[in-house]
């Protein structure tokens, strides 16, 4: 089963004409997680087709507006929705509170869903999904962030379905059998253990999430290995200073994140509007092999 990743919204701290504020779909089959909820998250997600009913969480790094803004309008469209099914928010301390006052306020409209707030706090923590494993980490932000990691579970190996026949397994669901990973009982009573005929498991597509930060360690740790990492990159490192007085990465440092990380391909995005993203990927890539610069409702 694959991921793909879906830019909401790329733009650092408001919305453009072109780039909308931060929002980024995870989507596996059937289902999807949203780690961020700028205002127009909702609308980005209708247009490329994302079904709201499916939607299984939201992964909120931090509390300033241009990351939050969107959750309350989803929220509501979700109670009109009459959606019953209760609904994940991670985010920071804080952030129920924050949901309690707007709910008060009448802002929220919810109807009968249940909304089941984790709060993430310290060193971050784990949150089991239906169809997703997601972590969190503390990353540098100018007040409490934290990164993700969402991944898919690990599959089973293949079977070796030569080796299967060998031993005596007939061709038809006896394979099936063997391949989820239970013994069979053959006709002449022999029992065959899966053991030995199975590979190795299939370690589940992964991604990171991580901004808003300076480059930390807990980036590279949320980036390990993963898939895809998907990493502010504010400015172009001719700002790098800049960036670092705001809480902020440029792109060529998001790159050394993503090669200290291991990170298949590194994703760019959370451009500040005074800077043109595919400058910034580009002037990262002799560090990193490859990278892509986010554009808003293009797939990666
Ligand atoms: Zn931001």
């Amino acid at each position: 089963m694959k991921l793909r990743l879906i830019p909401l919204g790329t733009s650092a701290g408001r919305p453009t004409l072109t780039r909308g504020a931060s929002a980024l779909a995870v989507a596996a089959e059937g289902s999807w997680v949203l780690c961020d909820c700028g205002e127009g998250a909702q609308i980005a997600a209708q247009r490329v087709g994302l079904s709201l009913s499916r939607l299984d969480a939201v992964l909120i790094t931090h509390l300033h507006g241009d990351h939050f803004n969107g959750l309350p309008g989803l929220l509501g469209t979700l109670g009109l929705e009459g959606r019953q099914r209760p609904l994940i928010v991670a985010g920071p301390a804080g952030i129920a509170d924050l949901l309690q006052h707007l709910a008060r306020a009448g802002s929220l409209g919810t109807g009968d869903m249940e909304v089941r707030v984790f709060e993430q706090r310290g060193a971050g923590g784990q949150i089991s999904l239906d169809g997703f494993h997601v972590e969190s980490r503390p990353l540098e932000h100018r007040v409490a962030t934290f990164g993700y990691r969402v991944a898919l579970p690990d599959r089973p190996g293949s079977l070796d379905v030569q080796a299967a026949l060998s031993a005596g397994v007939p061709k038809g669901p006896l394979l099936g059998e063997l391949k989820a990973g239970r013994a069979v009982t053959l006709a002449d009573g022999r029992v065959v253990d899966p053991g030995g005929l199975i590979g190795p498991s299939k370690r589940g597509m992964s991604m990171a999430y991580v901004l808003d930060t300076v480059p930390c360690a807990q980036a590279v740790e949320l980036g390990r290995d993963v898939d895809a990492l998907v990493h502010e990159a504010t400015y172009e490192h001719a700002r790098a200073e800049l960036a670092r007085q705001r809480g902020h990465s440029t792109g060529v440092e998001a790159a050394r994140i993503a090669a200290d990380a291991r990170a298949g391909t590194l994703v760019l995005t959370h451009f500040s509007p005074s800077v043109i993203g595919e400058t910034v990927a580009e002037e990262a890539r002799s560090i990193h092999p490859s990278i892509a610069a986010a554009a808003d409702l293009r797939e990666i």
